[in-house]
This record gives C-alpha cells, structure tokens and sequence, in this order.
C-alpha cells in the first residue's frame, strides 16, 4: 500500500491537484483512511494522468482490510474519499477559474472540466465504455448514445438504502450543498465536487460539470437557490448571459412541465457544453424579418419538433421576440391537431429554449412542446410512444 500511496501522490501532483507543499499532508490523510501507521517515501517515475488503476490497488486493500465491503457503492464513496484527500479547498478552484478566465473563458473552463476529471468526479474510465456515433436520418446526422457508464446497483447496496431515512439534506442532487458531501447509500459521494459561482444577469447561478458526460464538456449551470424548474422572460436572459460569457458553450433549458421536462423539476437549472448538437444545422424551412425586430432573422427548422429559430446581434430583440411567442404559444390550441393548451387549469405548452453565439451574434432556438395524455398515449401524445421506449422514453432536443 506504500507505493500505491505515492503513486496517487505523483498522480495528484501530475494533475495540479496538489503542489509540493501539500504532499505531506495528503500522504497523512490517505494514511488514515487506510489505517496505516507508517510510510515511507518512494520514488515514482509515471506521468501517466490516470488514477483509476492506483484507487483499485487501494479499494482492494480496503475490502481485505475490512474497513469497507466488498460493493460498488461502498468502493464508490471510499475511493472518493481517497480523492478528497488531493482536492484543492471549492475557493481555490473558484479563484484559479477567475484566473484563467482572465486568459480566456475556454482557458478557464478547461481548467475546470479537466480538474473535474483528474479529481475522478468524472469517472472517465466509465463514460469511456459510452457508445457514440452519427446516422443519417430525414432531419440530418442524428447523434445515437448508448450509456454504457453507469454501473448497475448491487442488490446488497439496494438493500441497504431503502434501509436509509433520508434527513432531506442536501434537498435534491443538484443543490449547491452537495460540495463535499459524503453520500450514503442513497446518494453520490461528492468530496471531489466542485462548482464555479456565475452571475447571470444580476442571478447567482453556479456551473458544474455533468459526471456522465452525455456530450463533450457537458456542463450544468443551476441557480444558488433550491426552486422549481421555470421558462420565462428571465430564463431567456439568463441563457443569452451565460453564452455571452461562454461563447464556445451552447446553454439550453429543459421545459418546466413534466413528461417534456427535465428528470429534476424540483431546481431550476441549465444544460449546457462545448458541443454543436445536430438541430444546430438543421435545414431552413422558412426565413421571416419582422419590421417591429428590425435585426432580427425568424426562421422555422425542418425539425421532427416544431422550431423557431432567432438570431441577432440584439440580446434584447430575442428576449423580447421569445418572452411574445412563449405567451403565445401558452394560450395556443389547434384540436384537429391534438394541440390543446390547457385541460381544466393544467396547462400543457411550455418552450424548451437553447441559446448559443453563432458569428457573434446571439441565437437561440425555441422549441414548441406540449405535455398533454391522452388514453391512447398515456405517456404523452408529442412524445416517444411505447413502441420506442425500450430505446429512450425522454426526448433530449
Ligand atoms: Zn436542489
């Protein structure tokens, strides 16, 4: 266990999670957590960026030492544990980001999306197993993931969390309070988590990045506070502030109603990445200019969802343009066409909203959804049919 203890040691130092001086102190942690009472330094000559290898060594050790059993979840939350033992303190992070964004904001964010993978937070050796290629379909190159990386659950684990009374903290997976959160049984060890503060049009919000990678650089950004999924007028301001200041980063909102909404509706966040998704070169159907947005181009996509597209140079022309059409479109109904807006007062039409900058001007497209059941569609009417489940039940746009 002594060489696997330097080898992350050179591993952490490799990846700038440690400098020299915090080598004797995370030598001392990882002593405890392993139950060792002595060490020795050796040398290691491996610059090779990669801890998946060394944490086995040690989850071994620690399964035949009985200081955890033999589980992936148990094997899960220690080897982040052993992690944490190389994190640099969440301010550091914050104040190294702020640095390099003085460069650039791709300076910065790959910082941050590499120190997201070196603290294994990012399990690449999992999202690597993902299959991922292209298929020409009516609409365009279609992109086909198979999500290959995360591990079933272990009955024994199963067992054990429905044995857990949840204390309700941290509310749900997305709130702010799970930096270095331990975990249980229930939920993800996140000692290796951390997030970047981001102002968006005067709203405190934070970045993440997605530990399963279902996109390059998939990102989240959610708000400071634990509130429900909405789409409104600052949604759209707060998407268009975010590309201006990640201009390589598209940022899309999950609709706020279920069935076409996000899995979390419970906190309001983003979606976001270093990635050109294929409905960004879809085909044009038709191209509008209205005089009341004098730089503004509408276009609709030949899309299998219906599209409208916006650009300009104007923030405030899309703002405007995307506030009208989402009260629109809320109060629309067409019944030979099975759209109906409300049934009683539950209302059924809501906007899934993407943002980019494209040739430096802001673009965003606003994708009409509509939630309602029907008996023949129990789970949705304008969404994947039970034909089609047993390959995806949500639809990402
Ligand atoms: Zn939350």
């Amino acid at each position: 266990m002594n060489t696997a203890i330097n080898e992350l040691i050179q591993y952490g130092l490799d990846c700038h999670l440690i400098q020299e001086d915090d080598v004797d102190y995370a030598v001392n942690l990882l002593m405890d957590l392993l139950q060792m009472n002595d060490f020795h330094k050796e040398e290691i000559i491996s610059n090779r960026k990669e801890c998946t290898p060394i944490l086995e060594k040690m989850l071994n050790y620690a399964v035949e030492q009985g200081i955890i059993e033999d589980s992936i979840v148990e094997k899960d939350l220690f080897d982040t544990r052993l992690m944490n033992c190389l994190m640099p303190r969440p301010s550091e992070v914050v104040k190294t980001f702020h640095e390099h964004y003085l460069h650039s904001p791709q300076a910065a964010t790959n910082y941050f999306y590499n120190l997201s993978t070196y603290s294994h937070y990012i399990r690449k050796d999992r999202t690597d197993l993902n299959i991922q290629f292209q298929k020409y379909y009516k609409y365009g190159n279609i992109d086909i993931t198979i999500n290959l990386s995360k591990p079933e659950k272990d009955p024994k684990d199963i067992a054990k969390a429905k044995l857990i009374k949840t204390s309700g903290y941290p509310k749900c997976l997305l709130c702010k309070e799970n930096v270095g959160f331990s975990g249980d049984f229930q939920l993800p060890a996140r000692q290796n988590h951390r997030i970047i503060p981001i102002d968006l049009n005067g709203a405190k919000y934070y970045l993440q990045y997605s530990p399963y990678v279902y996109y390059n650089e998939h990102c989240i950004v959610f708000n400071e506070e634990h509130i429900s999924m909405v789409i409104n007028e600052q949604t759209f301001q707060h998407l268009l502030s975010f590309v201006e200041q990640f201009p390589h980063y598209m940022l899309g909102s999950n609709a706020d109603l279920p069935i076409v909404g996000g899995s979390i509706l419970t906190h309001d966040h983003f979606q976001g990445g270093c990635y050109e998704f294929p409905i960004e070169s879809a085909d044009v159907v038709k191209t509008f200019y209205f005089a009341t947005y004098p730089h503004m181009k509408i276009e609709i996509l030949k899309w299998p969802l219906s599209t409208i597209r916006v650009t300009s140079a104007n923030k405030d022309e899309i703002v405007r343009f995307a506030s009208q059409t989402l009260q629109a479109w809320k109060h629309y109904s067409h019944p030979s066409l099975d759209i109906v807006s409300h049934t009683a007062e539950t209302p059924h039409n809501t906007i899934t909203p993407i943002a980019r900058m494209k040739n430096q001007q802001y673009q965003m497209d606003l994708v009409l959804r509509n939630n309602r059941t029907s008996e023949k569609y129990p789970d949705g009417i304008f969404h994947p049919h039970q034909n089609l489940h047993h390959i995806k039940k949500k639809i990402l746009v």
